[in-house]
């Protein structure tokens, strides 16, 4: 294994939300870092070390795992555990405070993004929907 190249795939995986590929990947570098194999270099501008190296890339590998467990698992892909903040893909429109009320608003579309920096689901409002009939 090239964990540098697993590191790299797994994050693109996260962005992508290619959740098959973020829980086989984290699973993958799990076990080597589990058989003592060399931790992939963490991108940041000075060398971390390979202790730190080790440990950031463990911790991201587990959380990667269980989140990507979560989403797999979940009706419609909308993990529970997650806090619920929507907004149109659109217009930037903010919706309800939980899944169940957007549904019933007229929200479709929905889904987790986890690289937004402010909202964790998107969708398409009601606003959208009509104007695009
Ligand atoms: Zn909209």
């Amino acid at each position: 294994m090239d964990p540098k190249e697993t590191w790299r795939m797994l994050l693109d995986a996260w962005f992508h939300r290619n959740w098959d590929d973020v829980l086989e990947l984290s699973e993958a570098l799990l076990n080597w870092l589990h058989k003592d194999g060399f931790a992939p270099q963490i991108e940041y501008p000075r060398e971390l070390g390979p202790d730190l190296n080790r440990l950031l890339a463990k911790t991201a590998c587990e959380f990667l795992r269980k989140r990507a467990t979560v989403v797999k698992e979940s009706p419609n892909g909308i993990p529970q555990d997650v806090g619920f903040s929507l907004t149109c893909s659109e217009c930037n429109n903010e919706g309800p405070e939980s899944y169940d009320a957007a549904i019933a608003e007229g929200w479709t579309r929905i889904e987790y993004v986890p690289r937004l920096s402010s909202e964790n689901f998107l969708g398409s409002c009601p606003i959208c929907i009509a104007a695009d009939q």
